[in-house]
């Protein structure tokens, strides 16, 4: 099978998986192989970067409470690489269109007339899941799923979001970027109508070495995330299908 050749003055859009460098695709491998520069956000991890041979690493990316580069900064960088006629790979954790804003930056490669590919990845809310012996869809507990980001662009809980609806909309609900506010979404999804009791997994880091699973509840979600101390990256999930970790756990 050959693999694209990468032309200069494109810029290719590439996921890098939630973490474990065994995830990437070979699309994605082969993209960082050929790149003159890697521009990459927080979430990417070292293994994963060390695909790029001896490209240039500019690392700009979000970091949740902290100063970060504006989307417009990143766009504006994209372009200004590519019109220098270098190789850009834009790598972002995960599925670069999963909460990624990767959209934006198709959007804005695509009004400066800059040519692009765009390569896939693993989500955390999948693949990270998985790694903790969780299976996001199940024929025998739920038959669908729901991925919502836990804040928006002004770093609060999603106002807009029907909480009640989502808890009657699907089986397991996944959530990203959610660690700030499980005290809230758990206490609008009781009152919603999910029961107190619903399995909640709490997975750090997955998929890498310093992972870390916490396995609560909804009403006690919050208070264990505070006490066990584990922190962000993150991926939340709600449902019964967490059960399947009594006897799916591996690795
Ligand atoms: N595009 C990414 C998500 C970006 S939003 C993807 O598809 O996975 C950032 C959020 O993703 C984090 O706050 C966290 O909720 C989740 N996340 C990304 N990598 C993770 C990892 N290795 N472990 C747990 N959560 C992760």
């Amino acid at each position: 099978m050959k693999l694209p050749d990468f032309p200069a003055g494109e810029v290719w859009l590439v996921g890098a998986g939630p973490g474990d460098a065994g995830l990437l695709t070979l699309h994605a491998v082969n993209a960082l192989e050929q790149a003159d520069v890697v521009v990459h956000d927080a979430l990417v991890s070292a293994d994963v970067l060390a695909f790029a041979g001896d490209a240039e690493r500019v690392f700009l990316g979000k970091r949740g409470g902290k100063p970060s580069p504006k989307q417009p900064e990143i766009n504006a960088r994209l372009l200004a690489e590519a019109r220098a006629g270098r190789r850009v790979v834009r790598l972002k954790g995960g599925d670069p269109f999963m909460f990624g804003r990767g959209a934006e930056e198709v959007l804005a490669l695509v009004a400066a007339g800059v040519k692009f590919r765009i390569v896939p990845g693993i989500t955390a809310g999948i693949g990270g899941l998985a790694y903790a012996g969780v299976p996001v869809t199940s024929r025998d507990v739920n038959s669908s799923v729901i991925f919502l980001t836990g804040h928006d662009h002004t770093g609060l809980s999603p106002e807009g979001i029907d909480w009640a609806a989502v808890g009657r909309a699907a089986g397991m609900i996944v959530l990203y970027m959610a660690m700030r506010h499980m005290a809230e979404i758990a206490d609008k999804l009781v009152a919603g109508g999910l029961a107190a009791d619903t399995p909640v997994l709490v997975v750090s880091h997955a998929t890498l070495p310093e992972a870390q699973v916490l396995e609560t509840t909804l009403e006690r979600a919050a208070a264990d995330i505070g006490a066990s101390g584990i922190g962000a990256p993150a991926i939340v999930s709600i449902g019964r299908g967490n059960l399947l970790r009594e006897r799916m756990a591996w690795g």
